[in-house]
């Protein structure tokens, strides 16, 4: 099947597979306690793709051209017998990259396993290494131990290179990130300093609060050198520095001071099987009926190729003048999985 390209020329390469939208975490910039209290209705058992269905999607994505496929949430670790799904993921042909993104606090138990099937590396979300910020900003108090528990098991596991997402918000972990910087180059590991984003309806996202890039890099910059690196591979979501000295490197994902639409190939699924074209969607296709029905795979890729080529998001760049292209709200981070 040749190569897909949507509207503005761009190939179709990613699949961010969100698996669940439930977290045991409260992050306040995803998952705020006050809209994600406990009477909050989660997505029906019944309306979650089983694995065998999100298979389905991914090798059709793979004839699509994907190949590098990341399975998110929520919080996917809370999805029961996750290691099956993986060993699916990873024995579909011209999957060459499955990686997973994660909280990281149930990692520990389960990262051998994981790399076991197949998975080849982990994103660890830390927003911060000191104590009280990090409790705060997860909304649930989890101490930060098992967090780094999880990323050193990651690492004994072989499920690297690792990169650790930082989201920066003005006023409540700017302070730390020197601290973060110096906690994953003692480590070796990549750490990505985010800025915060006005993903989904529930955070009260305001650009005051947007700590820009330029800022950390000078940040970071002034205390370890740093150069910059060119893309690794086209569509790299972080601009990429080396720190001088040799203790790796630093990434800076920029989407509101310097967007990066222009070269995004991504395309997500959510638990319930809808696919949405960008982290900003306001509402995706629904492949379940096509999945549950009669028309086969030749259904569901007559749809997704479709989905795809009539692509033509590029909201980050189009933010200023934001207007909804479907009237809804924009769909929460949690259930598209970032
Ligand atoms: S805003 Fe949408 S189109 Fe732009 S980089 Fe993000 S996901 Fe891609």
């Amino acid at each position: 099947m040749p190569d897909v390209q949507d509207r503005l020329g761009r190939p179709l390469r990613d699949l961010r597979v969100s698996i669940t939208d439930r977290c045991n975490f409260r992050c306040t910039y995803c998952m705020p306690r006050e809209t994600f209290g406990p009477g909050f209705r989660f997505l029906p058992r019944a309306d979650v793709l089983t694995f065998e269905e999100i298979a389905r999607v991914v090798r059709v994505a793979a004839g699509f051209g994907v190949r590098k496929v990341r399975i998110t949430g929520g919080e996917p670790l809370l999805r029961r017998d996750l290691p099956s799904l993986v060993a699916q993921l990873a024995s579909i042909e011209g999957i060459e990259d499955l990686a997973m993104t994660t909280n990281g606090a149930l990692l520990a138990r389960y990262a051998w396993d994981l790399a076991g099937a197949g998975l080849k590396r982990v994103t660890v979300s830390l927003d911060s290494v000191d104590e009280d910020t990090f409790r705060l900003m997860n909304g649930v108090g989890i101490e930060l131990s098992a967090v780094i528990a999880g990323i050193d098991a990651a690492a004994a596991a072989g499920l690297g290179p690792i990169k650790l997402n930082a989201v920066v918000q003005r006023g409540v972990n700017e302070e730390g990130i020197l601290n973060l910087a110096e906690f994953a180059r003692g480590r070796g590991h990549t750490l990505r300093l985010i800025e915060y984003m006005d993903v989904g309806e529930s955070h009260g996202w305001m650009l005051e609060q947007v700590v820009p890039a330029a800022e950390l890099l000078r940040t970071i910059g002034q205390r370890w050198p740093l150069e910059e690196l060119p893309a690794g591979y086209p569509g790299e979501v972080a601009s990429r520095y080396r720190y001088q000295d040799g203790r790796g490197e630093l990434g800076l994902i920029t989407s509101v001071t310097a967007p990066f639409c222009q070269s995004c190939t991504r395309l997500r699924l959510s638990a319930d099987g809808k696919l949405h074209t960008c982290l900003f969607s306001t509402g995706g296709r629904d492949l379940r009926p096509l999945l549950r029905g009669e028309g086969g795979d030749e259904a569901v890729q007559a749809e997704l190729g479709a989905i795809w080529r009539s692509r033509s998001d590029r909201y980050s760049e189009q933010r200023a003048e934001w207007k909804p292209r479907s009237g809804g709200p924009k769909v929460e981070m949690s259930y598209l999985g970032g």
